[in-house]
């Protein structure tokens, strides 16, 4: 008797053990975290570091459900090499479900997947999407980066379009849409996204408020497509800024 509840006790030992490796960060895992947390300044830090289990079961997740390329940094001082062009842009073409402002947009498969499911969605609700840019390729954005400080000067320019190698657009899963004005915030299918876009996995890159985080003006016509999951790990945790989230994910992941 005595012995098989010695047996039985083993047993519980063995499985609190076994529950708490497979749920709890590691020592490691935590110390890293501690670690870049402390190179970053936004408000909702201290919410990770008081749920760090919670916060890294839910990153891993979307770690591992994501394909890179939808969450690597691209900012200022993150380029993307003059040759890097997606493996598997897709034209758009004109159909029943989103609108397209010229014929030679075009996006990753998975994002024009997404943009058809969002703009089933959009539609539901009486509303049309209109695409007008996409896909950018690094000559192309330097062009239209040069265009810009003839126009405006470097400083101002700096504000609102990207140098090539920095342009999400050249990632192939950052959509422009509307008129790519402020009034498009506005207007009803500016306002739908800000609802709902994230819904679908779309996530606003230039909020209002953040130019010193983002480098960029407001824009309420940039989305930039993560994921869903991603979408909601950056609203629970993040503070809903894109920036603080791909830059922590970066680092992260730079440190494996
Ligand atoms: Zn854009």
């Amino acid at each position: 008797m005595k012995q098989s509840k010695r047996f039985i006790f083993l047993i519980c030992v063995c499985l609190f053990v076994f529950a708490t490796s497979c749920s709890a960060a590691t020592n490691a895992e935590e110390i890293k975290l501690a670690k870049i947390l402390g190179t970053m300044n936004f408000s909702s830090k201290n919410e990770i570091l008081n749920n760090k289990n919670q916060f890294l079961q839910e990153l891993k997740a979307v770690l591992d459900n994501d394909s890179d390329f939808l969450l690597v940094l691209v900012d200022k001082t993150h380029f993307l090499q003059p040759d890097y062009v997606p493996e598997d842009l897709i034209p758009l073409k004109k159909n029943d479900l989103y609108n397209i402002s010229r014929n030679d947009l075009s996006l990753r498969i998975p994002v024009e997947k997404a943009l058809q499911v969002m703009s089933r969605g959009a539609k539901k609700d009486g509303i049309t999407l209109l695409v007008s840019s996409t896909y950018r390729s690094y000559d192309y954005q330097k062009k239209l980066f040069a265009r810009y400080v003839a126009q405006d000067g470097e400083a101002l320019a700096e504000r609102y379009s990207a140098r090539a190698g920095t342009s999400q657009h050249q990632l192939g899963t950052a959509i422009d849409f509307g008129s790519i004005t402020d009034e498009f915030a506005e207007t009803k299918q500016g306002r739908w996204l800000y609802d709902h876009a994230a819904e679908y996995g779309f996530s606003l890159s230039f909020p209002a408020g953040y130019e010193d985080v983002t480098g960029y003006m407001w824009e309420c016509w940039h989305y930039r497509y993560i994921g869903k999951e991603a979408c909601a790990l950056q609203k629970k945790w993040f503070g809903d800024i894109q920036q603080y989230m791909m830059e922590f994910i970066d680092a992260w992941t730079r440190e494996d």
